[in-house]
């Protein structure tokens, strides 16, 4: 009786084996049959056979051997996943900046730019110049419109998912209620995703990062306020309508500051670097800016060290509070005072260690992102491949990130 058995455990096992070979695909890129069967611990054979099948219900694709440079005379064969041809882009827009890459479709940046914009800048201006700085990459690769398979942008703010609209609350106020996404797609005609930066930091730092590997870990997103993006089971949480991770509004204080979102207190008030700006600027200046602080500080300046120290503090108890309901394996400090390096990640540490129950902090690693202010563009790609497998499997009728 037990050869009735056999068969369906070694067909579950099967099962089990392609599944895992395509997710070690997306996210790891093409590879090797060796390198495959290393990474599942299967034997070559049992590889070669799964390629086989893979092949044949053509989910995966033996790539041209001009991809990867020959290996001893002998070219590299590797295995990829089926998508469609042609480049994937992804856009960041942030309070100060647009950055804009294209990638060939295993996520490879092949041409990016960032520009820099003023603050309060005007939504359709910026939208425009975003297609602009998209056709000049294009047009450098040989390349146009119609090469693109789909694009993936973020946004700082919650995004709402059903309508893909910037909601209130946001860093970028003249935003809320724009529908960039939908704007992008009727101008290029390619599915377009959308999502907001915490998490396509987070999202990046999964596939390409720091947090590679990891199932549960928490991204911060530290800049004019202050963003979580989580990852929960190895799958990002947005939650309900999209708005998961708003910590920058976690209150706090309730004789605090007003915060820019009309509550008092919030968090950020005392963890951004808006904090460190307000604590800074009425003795070092009105127009010291974030860079002028992480020199000062490299430089020894007691005040700007102190005030790196003060709001690492304050987003520790932030990632505290997150920590103690999410039990994370790692939690990445990202955004432009991410910069700040050791005393500002050392800060939070020791915040994390005070107000943390043990059995999280004595487990927890506290990093800093390893994919800086990359992180959101290189999350969009991700947002743009996701887009684009999800349209080639239901008829390109698809266009949000889920
Ligand atoms: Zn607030």
């Amino acid at each position: 009786m037990s050869d009735l058995v056999a068969p369906r455990g070694a067909s579950r096992l099967r099962e089990r084996n392609r599944e895992d070979l395509l997710h070690l695909l997306r996210t790891r890129g093409p590879l090797s049959r060796a390198e495959m069967a290393r990474a599942l611990a299967v034997s070559p054979t049992t590889a070669s056979s799964l390629v086989a099948e893979l092949v044949a219900a053509g989910l995966v694709t033996e790539a041209d051997s001009a991809d990867r440079p020959p290996r001893r005379g002998r070219p590299a064969q590797v295995v990829r996943l089926t998508t469609a041809p042609g480049y994937l882009a992804g856009v960041d827009v942030g309070r100060t900046h647009a950055r804009v890459a294209v990638t060939d479709r295993d996520q490879q940046v092949l041409a990016e730019r960032n520009v820099h914009l003023p603050v309060g800048h005007d939504r359709e201006a910026t939208t425009a110049l975003v297609l602009d700085v998209l056709d000049e990459l294009l047009t450098g690769l040989g390349a146009g419109r119609g090469d693109l398979t789909a694009l993936g942008i973020g946004l700082p703010g919650p995004l709402e998912s059903a309508t893909e609209l910037i909601g209130v609350g946001a860093i970028l106020p003249e935003w809320v209620g724009f529908d960039v996404a939908g704007v992008l797609r009727a101008e290029l005609g390619v599915p377009v995703g959308i999502d907001n930066d915490a998490n396509l930091g987070m999202l990046a730092e999964a596939r390409h990062g720091a947090a590679r590997g990891a199932s549960h870990a928490i991204y911060i997103k530290v800049s004019t306020g202050l963003g979580a993006g989580m990852l929960l089971g190895g799958e990002l949480h947005r939650g309900a309508g999209g708005s998961a991770g708003e910590l920058g509004h976690t209150p706090l204080d309730l004789d605090g500051m007003v915060c820019r979102c009309g509550s008092r207190g919030c968090l950020e008030t005392v963890a951004s670097v808006r904090a460190v700006l307000a604590m800074l600027r009425p003795t070092l200046g009105a127009d010291l800016t974030l860079e002028d602080v992480l020199r000062l500080a490299a430089d020894g300046n007691r005040a700007c060290e102190r005030a790196i120290e003060d709001v690492g503090r304050g987003i520790g108890r932030g990632v505290a509070v997150l920590a103690n309901i999410l039990d994370p394996e790692v939690v990445l400090i990202g955004g432009p005072l991410a910069a700040a390096g050791e005393p500002l990640l050392d800060a939070v540490r020791e915040s994390v260690r005070r107000t943390c129950i043990p059995s999280v902090s004595s487990r927890v690693r506290v990093e800093r992102s390893a994919l800086g202010d990359r992180a959101e563009v290189l999350g969009a790609v991700a947002v743009a491949a996701d887009v684009a497998s999800t349209a080639g499997l239901d008829g390109g009728a698809r266009s949000t990130t889920r």
